[in-house]
């Protein structure tokens, strides 16, 4: 669940790159609402203290900005003299309660003015208004899977398998002729395989070095 108001809010002014780089919202037929947190993050700048509707400027008037995983931030603006109920530093769960609507700092009427940055750029909030910021891909998984597929590939042979040489050295380093068009794996010990052809051990290599026919 993610989300800034109730589910049946009413956007008064859409995102417009460059005029307008956020969303305004109103509840549900028009009335001001609690302003809950759209995700779970850390509150990073708060106004309560504002007083007054301005006429122009682009004042925020009342906002919570908060920091979420993966270089977002939400803001939520213009909200009711003292009623910013969290502090900076605080961790907010998604949907719970940080202020309630107002028509503090530039601004026509009570509402909610909604913003949404990724690394501190304004970015484009409509998609997320009912829906979850984009999901964090967490690269650390990476390395483990690399290993299991080293693994895996160490685990490919087997005593009987019918293989060639990608490189022509053994095990120690030495260099090979070639001898038949295809060995069988006659004895496997870690990453050290026994080739055979027409009976006859031919050579030690190193797995890494054949490939399955
Ligand atoms: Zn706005």
């Amino acid at each position: 669940m993610s989300r800034v108001l109730n589910k049946n809010h009413i956007v008064t002014y859409g995102y417009k790159k460059g005029i307008h780089n956020g969303i305004d919202l109103v509840g549900e037929g028009y009335t001001l609402a609690d302003v809950i947190a759209h995700s779970t993050g850390t509150v990073v700048a708060i106004r309560r203290d504002y007083r007054t509707t301005d006429k122009s400027g682009n004042s925020y008037g009342n906002y919570v900005k908060i920091k979420h995983e993966g270089g977002y931030e939400t803001l939520y603006a213009h909200m009711k003299f003292n009623s910013v109920c969290v502090n900076v530093g605080d961790v907010i769960k998604c949907g719970q309660k940080i202020g309630t609507m107002g028509a503090t700092g530039f601004c026509f009427g009570a509402h909610l003015h909604f913003e949404v940055r990724k690394d501190g750029v304004k970015i484009d909030p409509t998609s997320f208004i009912d829906g979850n910021l984009p999901e964090v891909k967490r690269e650390e998984t990476k390395p483990i899977e690399k290993d299991e597929a080293k693994n895996e590939a160490k685990e490919n042979f087997k005593v009987g398998d019918k293989v060639i040489p990608t490189k022509l050295v053994d095990y120690n380093g030495t260099h090979l002729k070639q001898y038949d068009d295809s060995y069988i794996i006659s004895q496997i010990n870690g990453d050290r395989a026994v080739l055979t052809a027409r009976n006859q051990v031919w050579a030690a290599m190193n797995i890494k070095n054949i490939k399955h026919v």
